[in-house]
Parts: structure tokens; sequence; C-alpha cells
């Protein structure tokens, strides 16, 4: 099988299992792929990631022009502030789920670093979870609020809407995405109970151990 058909396949199998468990509703949440020609594809507008057709995924060139296939999520300029900023992501995954995007709503929460580090694999897939303040759809300050944060975290979320997670490839952008929303669920679970996350120490142990950024 060619790249780009194995890729339009991967799309739309990771985008059914994420509507499937309830990850993402509607037609909330859109993937892309950067393709090794340094072109893209991408979810279409207005499509349920459950019910995703291979051959109208959006299809990009290395320059961001629309080769073929459906019109693209209007959420496209989120995906390219990332590939513009990070060369080593290979995919990003937004999603509105339901408990990353709970946290996003919290009053209090620490806008360098949304979620505490409850658990080891939360540290080694995301790390630190920048907050991206509130714009409303469409406005460009959106674009350059993400722009501004994505060199230096491969996961952002956005403040009233849901997380944004870049990754190498598909399945380590599905994975970080899935560990955010868990480490997000058990954060909720615990509201008003004394936590012990990992000390300072054991975050650094961690990054040393894994080499993490
Ligand atoms: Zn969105």
């Amino acid at each position: 099988m060619s790249e780009i058909n194995r890729v339009r396949d991967d799309i739309c199998r990771v985008g059914a299992s994420l509507f499937n468990r309830g990850l993402t509703a509607g037609s909330s949440g859109n993937i892309s792929v950067r393709l090794s020609d340094g072109g893209w594809l991408m979810t279409p507008t207005n499509a349920s990631l459950g019910a995703l057709d291979p051959d109208r995924l959006s299809l990009f060139d290395a320059s961001g022009t629309l080769l073929s296939g459906d019109a693209p999520t209007k959420e496209a300029f989120l995906h390219f502030s990332m590939y513009g900023e990070r060369a080593d992501a290979g995919a990003v995954v937004h999603l509105h789920s339901s408990h990353a995007t709970a946290v996003s709503i919290l009053r209090d929460v620490d806008p360098q670093d949304a979620l505490p580090a409850l658990t080891a694999y939360y540290v080694m897939r995301i790390g630190r979870l920048p907050l991206v303040p509130y714009f409303a759809p469409g406005d460009p300050n959106l674009a350059h609020a993400v722009k501004a944060l994505a060199s230096r975290h491969h996961a952002v979320l956005l403040a009233n809407h849901g997380p944004v997670v870049a990754g190498a490839s598909l399945v380590n952008a599905q994975y970080a995405m899935e560990e955010l929303e868990e480490t997000a669920k058990l954060f909720l679970m615990l509201q008003n109970h004394v936590l012990r996350t990992l000390t300072p120490e054991q975050v650094a142990d961690l990054r040393q151990r894994f080499h993490l950024a």
C-alpha cells in the first residue's frame, strides 16, 4: 500500500477509535499527519471523527495549498501553528475531550502548567501543559498564542475549548492525547482530596532517565 493510502486509513481508524470511546463528540475534533513529501492529510470541516471517508480527507502540498478532498477543518490553523514551530511533529490531534476540557474551565488552574505530575506516564508523554487564553473561534490571536508556545511545548490546553497535542507519529500523538485525557480525569476525581503528586526531584529524575526535553 502506498504511504498516502496507509495514512488515509490510519487517520480514519484512529478517528473512529477516539470517537467510539467518547473522546470527542459530534463533528468536534480533528487530526492531521505530515507526509514524507512535506504535505499533509487533515480531517475535513463538518466531519465526524467516527465516520471519516478516506477519499475525502483534505490533502495539502508542502506549501499548504489544498490539492484534493473536502475543505479542511476550520481549526486547520491549530495544526499549522504546531507544524510551523515543530520540525519534529509528524502528526497533530485536537479534541474537545470532556475531562481535559473541564480542566481548561477551572478558574484556578495554573496557566503555566494546567495539570500536576500525577503519574510518571503523564510526565513522560506530556510533561508541561500550558493553558492558552480563551479566544473566540476564528480569532487570529488564537493562532498567535498557540505559535508562541508550540516551539517549547508539544501539548497545549486551549481555555474553555480543549487540548492540542503533536507527536512524532500519529500513534505517538494519539497515545499522548489519551494520557492527557486520563490524567485530567484523575485530577477531577481527586478534587477535594489532598494529593501526593510526584515531587520536583522525581519529575527531574524522569526527565533525565528518559531524555525528555
Ligand atoms: Zn476545537
